[in-house]
């Protein structure tokens, strides 16, 4: 079922998305939808692994207004990225054009696929993640177009084929070969929950996070290395090639007897030890937060940033300068721990701090980025929120 929920940052989501709607297409939007970014707190390249990951939905979104416009054609106008783009029913074969509009043509495919009878409508689109940061943005846009869709068309699809549908659609229109995370995140999330996803079944256990007393602070390195998108294929296909020399149906099965088999080069058993060591890492993260062992759950946090950064080597020397700076900080300073997320090469970290030391941490951090990389980072607190939803339109 579709929510529908308001909270004063949506109110003025929509207030922005409607001026903006009515200068550009004259008239009243009809239907608004929003999907949330997300965080995951550690599990980092397990999902396409069949593993283990533990993200959080994050209370910043993608939000869409839209109308039907009764014709053939989607024109859908992005304040964040401030481009407009117009694309054909009739064009929605599966191939990635580069646009933004791609990850939209793949979801609207999605329901037609599916039977649904789409018709053109008008959008205008914004967002407050940080886009192409390791945030998920192309997941909250995927996921709040298909929320968007089951309103318009008056055709729901479950929340787990929704995820699927929009997985699929950054396979064959972007051409990212993700894991199911981002989507599933962007379309299960919960108010103060964690979501541990068991990736060979989908299976998810809901954490608890509500302790007020700690917070999770993003902290955005503010680069993006051009080896992010090709290098994460690159991993994903060592991987396969490395479970199937290993006779197993993929990496989630190895253990650690995996790293002495002969037939893996020295490159492989790296990529096989961080997905083993992660998986058991998530796992136990999950267990620590329910038990609000915060100090435990940091080491994990700083672990898992290791084993990216010497194992995986998709880590860069600003996010490795940002964990550095929170490890020196420690946990007399009030953090408990901290790691990049994401894809990696770039992007986002995150730390685990308390919340009554936030301002000061931040400075602190910011201070210390500038010197070290002379770059400004971008800084901001998240909590656990919910899922994709429909939010009344007045
Ligand atoms: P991430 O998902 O971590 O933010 P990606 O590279 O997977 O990074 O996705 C970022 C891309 O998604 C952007 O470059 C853009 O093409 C698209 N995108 C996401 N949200 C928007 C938006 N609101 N407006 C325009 N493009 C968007
Ligand atoms: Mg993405």
């Amino acid at each position: 079922m579709v929510r529908a929920l308001t909270t004063s940052a949506q109110v003025t989501a929509t207030d922005l998305l409607r001026d903006a709607f009515r200068e550009r297409f004259d008239g009243q939007p009809q239907v608004f939808a929003r999907a949330p970014g997300r965080v995951n707190l550690i599990g980092e390249h397990t999902d396409y692994n069949q593993g283990f990951v533990l993200p959080m939905a994050i209370d910043r979104a993608c939000t869409i207004a839209a109308r039907s416009n009764e014709s053939n054609h989607i024109t859908i106008r992005s304040l964040a990225s401030d481009e407009e783009q117009t694309f054909s029913l009739c064009d929605l074969k599966p191939e990635p054009k580069g646009l933004f509009s791609d990850y939209v043509r793949g979801v609207v495919a999605g329901f037609c696929e599916r039977g649904v009878s789409v018709t053109g409508f008008d959008a205008v689109v914004d967002s407050d993640i940080p886009l192409g940061s390791g945030l998920s943005s192309s997941a909250a846009l995927e996921v709040a177009t298909a929320t968007l869709l089951e309103e318009l068309t008056e055709h729901r699809v479950s929340p787990m084929d929704k995820a699927l549908l929009c997985q699929k659609a950054e396979h064959q229109f972007v051409g990212v070969p993700c894991g199911l995370m981002d989507q599933y995140a962007s379309v299960f999330g919960r108010t103060d929950q964690l979501m541990l996803l068991d990736c060979r079944d989908n299976e998810c256990r809901y954490v608890s996070m509500a302790d007020p007393s700690v917070a999770l602070l993003v902290i955005n390195s503010n680069v993006r290395h051009q080896l992010a998108e090709s290098e994460y294929a690159v991993r994903k296909s060592q991987c396969e090639s490395a479970s199937s020399k290993l006779g197993l149906q993929s990496l989630r099965d190895a253990g650690l007897e995996s790293l002495n088999h002969p037939d893996l080069d020295d490159l492989e058993v790296k990529r096989v030890r961080h997905i083993f060591t992660e998986n058991q890492r998530t796992q136990s993260a999950a267990g620590e937060t329910e038990h609000q062992a915060w100090g435990t759950v940091g080491e994990l946090m700083y672990a898992s940033h290791a084993s990216l950064r010497d194992d995986y080597q998709v880590s860069c020397a600003e996010l490795d300068a940002i964990v550095e700076i929170c490890q020196c900080i420690g946990t007399d300073g009030g953090i408990h721990g901290a790691r990049m997320t994401g894809g990696g090469f770039g992007g986002c970290a995150i730390a685990l701090v308390e919340v009554a030391r936030l301002k000061e941490l931040c400075r602190r951090i910011a201070a210390e980025y500038r010197i070290r990389t002379e770059i400004e980072s971008s800084l901001f607190c998240v909590r656990p929120g919910t899922g994709a939803e429909i939010i009344p339109a007045s």
